[in-house]
């Protein structure tokens, strides 16, 4: 798949492509990326990008045009018959969620447009935005680190690129859960002796009740901090009557 990303600082974008074990999906370029310096696209003589926004106020608002421009020579060089969709970041857009996470993961790739300042002129979300995605409830000075998220978290779902294709399957949110916790060697810690031990099921060799054990935890620990998650999995049918009866025991994580 293949995103292009609008941005200012496409400086921001490179360390992250070198580092860690997404790093296989942006090398083999199943998560291929591409940057177009919006700085390009501005207005002569001085590249301009930005300008005041009408009715006065704070801030800077990036100008229509280079944004028409820099999305014009994006399509061009996809050269695609259905047109990749434009994505924009902002604290108004929808919440991203692995679900979505998980329909980029398997599609073709996206244009993310990175905004700064106050944001983009309306008329420019208007006639070409497809989607607008917020990463949270709280205000970041650019697009660039929501994009980044979106990229890492598609390019951890690819083929190969986690160790062990096993690990997304327990990852929290990929079946409408929290993550149980994790526990490795040493097992007794000199500087935490006693309380804290390694829970004894996990030493027991036993596989069946050590999976019981990790979706009981996840359970526990999604009823206590995400509620709400609790009853989507419920309405979407995940959870069966083994979990049900866990949940209307006492469900504490005992650990
Ligand atoms: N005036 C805007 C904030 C602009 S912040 C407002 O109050 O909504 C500059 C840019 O950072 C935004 O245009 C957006 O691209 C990005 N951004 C900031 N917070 C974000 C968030 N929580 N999720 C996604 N993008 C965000």
């Amino acid at each position: 798949m293949r995103f292009d990303v609008i941005t200012l600082f496409p400086e921001l974008f490179n360390a992250h492509f070198v580092h860690g074990v997404t790093r296989r999906a942006f090398e083999s370029k199943q998560v291929e990326v591409r940057l177009w310096p919006l700085r390009d696209f501005g207005d002569p003589p001085h590249a301009r990008i930005d300008d005041r926004p009408y009715g006065g106020g704070p801030g800077m608002v990036l100008l229509f045009e280079p944004l028409e421009r820099a999305l014009a020579a994006i399509r061009a060089d996809r050269a695609e018959s259905v047109p990749a969709p434009l994505v924009n970041f902002s604290p108004a857009g929808s919440l991203l969620k692995q679900d979505t996470v998980a329909r980029f993961a398997s599609g073709t790739g996206a244009i993310l447009l990175c905004a700064r300042y106050e944001g983009v002129d309306q008329r420019f979300l208007d006639a070409h935005v497809d989607l607008e995605l917020s990463i949270g409830d709280y205000v970041l000075s650019g697009g660039e680190l929501p994009a980044l998220a979106l990229l890492d978290a598609v390019a951890r779902l690819q083929p190969g690129v986690l160790g062990d294709a096993r690990s997304h399957e327990q990852d929290s949110f990929s079946e409408g859960l929290l993550d149980c916790p994790h526990f490795s060697r040493p097992e007794q810690l000199a500087t935490l002796p006693g309380s804290r031990a390694v829970p004894e099921v996990l030493l027991s060799g036993n596989h069946a009740a050590i999976q019981r054990w990790r979706r009981d935890q996840s359970l526990a620990l999604t009823a206590e901090r995400r509620p709400e998650l609790i009853s989507a999995a419920r309405a979407a049918g995940r959870l069966d009557a083994r979990d049900e009866a866990f949940l209307s025991g006492s469900p504490t994580r005992k650990l």
